[in-house]
């Protein structure tokens, strides 16, 4: 991979910021956006900026079928069988409460059980919490092992004719985990249980195709894959999206309206109601031949390969404890410096021209698990470098020995 062009793309990445260059090592929390995403939301705005799906004049029209061909590329992408599986979101969040609210509505009744895990992130926790809440159901909570995976024994046991849903993260945003989804989706639909995978932190690791993982449902970002925010995707079946009532009513979603009535639109359009974000669609298009045209293959192998250094360079500084070591890692390692805060060492790294999140990344249960309440956790992407890896493990060094007690 010819790093040094690719990011010239990323024109962001190139300034110095307290005159120093750049190093950003927050890829988890959100990508950078490259200039061929940049460029053809551009284009769209300067030459085609219209609504969608109403309109009969020339600009909706050409903007209509951009945004179909987009969907048709979508469903390519993860290996859908058909487009109208394909729901444009604004993000990973909302498609997990599209699920949510509508399972609620169609599904779910007191006594029944829903499984989520302790490694999610809030997002695809606190929406199951809730359902079960209103509903008198019962919400499980699958524990992990002391290296960070999941506990499958304790999910086997969990499931059970009560459960009407297993919703887990591809990959740990906290701990980098990549759980075994293909064997647990086998697992919970021998007893009958759909699945919904959060691949939010997978999409630039694994390779998805969700014929063969067989999930029911899938639920990512556009900005954790270079398209920039307010986009993501819902991706469910379609028998199952078929007999899930709409979670949001409004323009858009419906077929027929009359003053006490209303019917509901085909898929996808069921699940899209109001104006969706074309500009953040058309981001997502060129993010994907973006992504496609290096090779998805080149991008797996070049962060893994940063991963790999990453983790056996931090394992040699003083005071370091990184979090969990599962049997496989991706995107992200959480970790803290003995007797330094990890806000103190995250606002040590900017001063020193290095982004990197600190906190509880949004997924408090697992945190107090650990036994922790935050960790600084970095994350590289493939147009990261070796060098920048040095500069960050040089920095750390530094701060443990000047400020350790
Ligand atoms: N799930 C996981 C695993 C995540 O890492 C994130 C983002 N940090 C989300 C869900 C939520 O994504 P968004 O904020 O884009 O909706």
């Amino acid at each position: 991979m010819d790093i040094s062009s690719i990011r010239k793309e990323f024109s962001i990445l190139s300034q110095k910021i307290y005159n120093r260059p750049l190093i950003y090592f927050d890829n988890a929390a959100t990508t950078q956006v490259p200039r061929h995403v940049i460029d053809a939301v551009t284009q769209y705005y300067n030459e085609s900026h219209a609504n969608i799906h109403r309109g009969i004049h020339y600009l909706s029209e050409k903007t209509t079928a951009k945004v179909e061909r987009i969907r048709m590329q979508v469903k390519d992408f993860i290996g859908a069988a058909d487009s109208s599986e394909i729901i444009f979101t604004n993000g990973a969040t909302e498609s997990i409460n599209i699920v949510a609210r509508s399972i609620e509505d169609s599904f779910i009744k007191a006594g029944d059980e829903i499984i989520a895990t302790i490694m999610d992130h809030h997002s695809n926790f606190v929406p199951w919490q809730m359902v079960c809440k209103r509903k008198n159901a019962i919400f499980k909570v699958v524990p992990i092992d002391e290296n960070g995976n999941l506990n499958i024994d304790a999910l086997k046991t969990m499931l059970s004719a009560k459960t009407r849903l297993l919703a887990l993260p591809y990959v740990s945003n906290v701990l980098g985990s990549v759980n075994p989804v293909e064997n647990i989706i086998q697992l919970a639909h021998e007893r009958g249980v759909p699945v919904l995978i959060d691949s939010a932190q997978a999409m630039r690791h694994e390779r998805i195709n969700v014929q063969s993982l067989e999930c029911d449902f899938l639920c990512f970002s556009g900005h954790k894959m270079l398209a920039g925010t307010g986009i993501g995707i819902l991706y469910g079946k379609k028998q199952l999206l078929t007999s899930m009532q709409p979670a949001c009513y409004g323009g858009g979603m419906i077929n027929s309206v009359t003053e006490q009535n209303s019917t509901y639109d085909e898929l996808p359009f069921k699940f899209e109601a109001g104006t969706r974000n074309i500009a953040g669609i058309i981001a997502l298009g060129a993010a994907i031949s973006y992504m496609e045209k290096i090779g998805m293959d080149a991008i797996f192998e070049q962060e893994a390969l940063l991963m790999d250094i990453l983790e056996q360079k931090l394992k040699n500084v003083e005071g370091i404890s990184i979090l969990g070591s599962p049997k496989k890692r991706s995107g992200v390692i959480s970790f803290n410096l003995e007797d330094i805060h990890f806000f103190d060492v995250a606002c040590l790294l900017d001063k020193l021209g290095i982004a990197v999140r600190s906190g509880h990344h949004c997924a408090l249960p697992l945190l107090h698990n650990l036994g922790q309440s935050g960790t600084v956790r970095v994350s590289p992407a493939f147009y990261n470098t070796c060098e920048e890896i040095d500069k960050f493990i040089e920095a750390l060094q530094f701060i443990s020995k000047t400020i350790r007690k």
